[in-house]
């Protein structure tokens, strides 16, 4: 990208200036949307991909910067352009970066839907893991059971919990199915949904997965890997069953 002459730009905009004397006041963000819609309409045209910083464009619109900035949110909602911190603003949609939608999954995603997909990847892992665990496998998976059951709060239990579920995804033996559950689980952990996860775990249901744990495990050791199935979708249709609950009792007491 090299450096873009604004020669055309400024001849128009002192245009604008005349008459705009002659025009009743308008607001200043109206009039700077007007022209920066000519102002990316002409670059574009140059094959310029990057707009002028935002104290130029108030200059070379004889706005202010704060007009300006309204100016460039409309046109950045309306995918004309696109920003990005510390680089500046560029013309057309914004280029795909997986990278960059992942990080933005949280926002964009609820635990509802995070159940929904835990709910169809984690127990066919279990029934991976349970066709390829080891003998050493099962203990490691048994040994963060125990420490999901010994955890005496909240944040500890979800770590551990979170532990054994990866651990299992891990002895399940597929890189791609690990690689997945990874992004659900970093989904889940996000800092948003504290207050729900937190909800989840009443002392009543922790000796309930701590019981559904040992259920997932001892089936794996068995090497039944309809039951290993099995167990995991019921403790995750518990987990979600608890998710709803405060949902339907917000529509009862909507009535
Ligand atoms: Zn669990």
């Amino acid at each position: 990208m090299g450096p873009i002459s604004f020669g055309s730009i400024k001849k128009q905009s002192d245009r604008a200036g005349v008459l705009q004397k002659k025009r009743p006041i308008r607001r200043n963000s109206s009039l700077a949307l007007e022209r920066l819609r000519s102002i990316v309409d002409g670059l574009e045209k140059d094959g310029a991909h990057q707009l002028p910083t935002e104290r130029e464009l108030a200059e070379l619109i004889g706005v202010g910067r704060r007009a300006v900035r309204r100016a460039l949110e409309v046109l950045e909602a309306e995918g004309r352009i696109w920003r990005r911190q510390g680089a500046g603003t560029f013309i057309g949609a914004e280029p795909h970066h997986p990278e960059r939608h992942l990080k933005k999954l949280p926002e964009m995603t609820n635990m509802l839907e995070v159940m929904e997909v835990r709910l169809r990847i984690e127990p066919a892992l279990a029934q991976l893991a349970a066709l390829r665990a080891t003998p050493a496998d099962v203990d490691w998976m048994r040994a963060l059971a125990a420490k999901v059951a010994a955890a005496d709060d909240t944040d500890g239990r979800e770590l551990w919990d979170s532990a054994l579920h990866r651990a299992i995804a891990a002895v399940a033996g597929n890189t791609l199915f690990l690689a997945l559950f990874d992004v659900v689980d970093r989904v889940r952990q996000d800092e948003t949904w504290r207050h729900v996860r937190e909800a989840l775990r009443t002392q009543e249901s922790v000796a309930h997965y701590t019981s559904q744990h040992d259920e997932v495990l001892d089936a794996i050791e068995r090497r039944d890997p309809q039951a290993a199935e099995r167990a995991m979708r019921e403790h995750l249709m518990d987990l979600q069953q608890r998710l709803l609950l405060p949902t339907s009792g917000a529509l009862a007491d909507a009535e």
